[in-house]
């Protein structure tokens, strides 16, 4: 592992090199809304993903904007509601939990995200692996891969059975986008560690233009994986309205990409 760290220790990760996860095709191609806007709303929408396909529903049940004024909060019946829908259009689900609080709304979710804002808060980090259940890590924008493998080593150590890491995009000086998505990272996870990798184009752009460039981009790179954004009608989603796709771009980007997805992974 080539794996470097600027202080402290020679970096070691035993857990994730011990760590050889079975192949999750449910990675592939994983698309929802960024909030779960209603019941109807996720419950239609799941059907036309898993048409168009999709491998996993995806979709947020909190809505802490960045400023207090955007905030819709945490409604705990959302993680029902997507439960619902995914199993009526038969897709498993991943849902982001927050706070160590709110485990007990979630014992039913298949896969668990850990959100950007979070991939460092090492007793979230603790609680969750003691859930038991796959988790997909969503890197901070601040975080080298070491301070990323590191908090792997929290969840398995705690006892998830599979960590996957998502590449959501950075902080860089670059202002055409949102946040910088680092393709060297997903190259030189799948190089180095038998972590599996998801790519997001959708938060690593901000801008639903470049978010099939980009998918590709992900998958070239070697990612197991992409999670999109996707809204009948991006444009009145509840939350990053400017990243959402609609259907046909998703079906568009599932035609072309899920060949590749699975060149890469067989
Ligand atoms: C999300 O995927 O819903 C999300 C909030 O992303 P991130 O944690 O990467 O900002
Ligand atoms: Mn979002």
């Amino acid at each position: 592992m080539t794996i470097r760290r600027l202080f402290g220790p020679e970096p070691r990760y035993p857990l994730v090199e011990a760590h050889e996860p079975s192949p999750s095709p449910e990675l592939r191609l994983i698309a929802g809304p960024c909030s779960v806007e209603s019941f109807d709303f996720i419950k239609d929408l799941a059907v036309e993903l898993k048409e168009a396909g999709a491998t996993m529903l995806r979709g947020g049940c909190y809505r802490f904007g960045t400023y207090p004024g955007e905030n819709m909060g945490f409604v705990p019946e959302r993680f029902r509601w997507l439960q619902i829908a995914a199993s009526e259009a038969g897709l498993p689900f991943i849902t982001e939990i927050m706070d160590r609080e709110d485990i007990r709304y979630a014992s039913y979710v298949d896969w668990v995200q850990v959100g950007a804002r979070h991939a460092q808060h090492y007793p979230l980090l603790r609680a969750i692996g003691f859930m038991r259940k796959p988790v997909l890590l969503k890197r901070g924008t601040w975080m080298t891969l070491d301070e990323t493998l590191g908090a792997c080593e929290y969840l398995l150590k705690a006892g998830a059975p599979k960590v996957a890491i998502c590449e959501r995009g950075i902080v860089s000086f670059e202002d055409h986008c949102r946040w910088t998505l680092s393709i060297s990272a997903i190259a030189a996870l799948k190089e180095y560690t038998n972590i599996q990798v998801v790519g997001d184009p959708s938060h690593g752009s901000g801008d639903r233009a470049l978010v099939p460039r980009l998918g590709l981009a992900c998958i070239a790179a070697g990612a197991d994986g992409i999670v999109c954004e996707v809204h009948p009608r991006p444009d009145e989603s509840m939350s990053d309205a400017e990243q959402a796709i609609d259907i046909e771009t998703f079906r568009d980007i599932a035609a072309r990409y899920g060949g590749l997805v699975h060149a890469n992974s067989t």
